[in-house]
């Protein structure tokens, strides 16, 4: 027997067989087609508090939340070497009025 996919049916208004959301252990089908899409929906459900942005979600971790990683490391080096920029910036400021005072 066929089963057919509701979910897709409710989302699209057309049916195609179901494949399996989870496999004869009970274990997530990382294969099933919506497997990204799912996994996304979970997690930005899943909010959580920074200190210094305040709220973010799973889905998109801010920059002090990020999950390690490559590119996540590249994300986080450009973060911090612009924070620097930033405070350099105000420090050649104060020197300056230093200057002028
Ligand atoms: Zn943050």
């Amino acid at each position: 027997m066929v089963e057919w996919d509701k979910d897709y049916h409710e989302r699209t208004g057309k049916w195609r067989p179901l494949s399996a959301w989870r496999n004869k252990d009970g274990k997530i089908n990382v294969e099933h087609p919506d497997y990204i899409k799912r996994l996304k929906e979970q997690l930005r459900k899943i909010v959580k508090k920074c200190d210094i942005c305040g709220e973010y979600n799973l889905a998109d971790p801010c920059v002090h939340h990020l999950p390690d990683g490559y590119i996540n490391d590249q994300k986080r080096k450009e973060y911090y070497s612009k924070m620097k920029k930033k405070k350099t910036v105000i420090k050649d400021t104060t020197s300056n009025q230093k200057r002028l005072g």
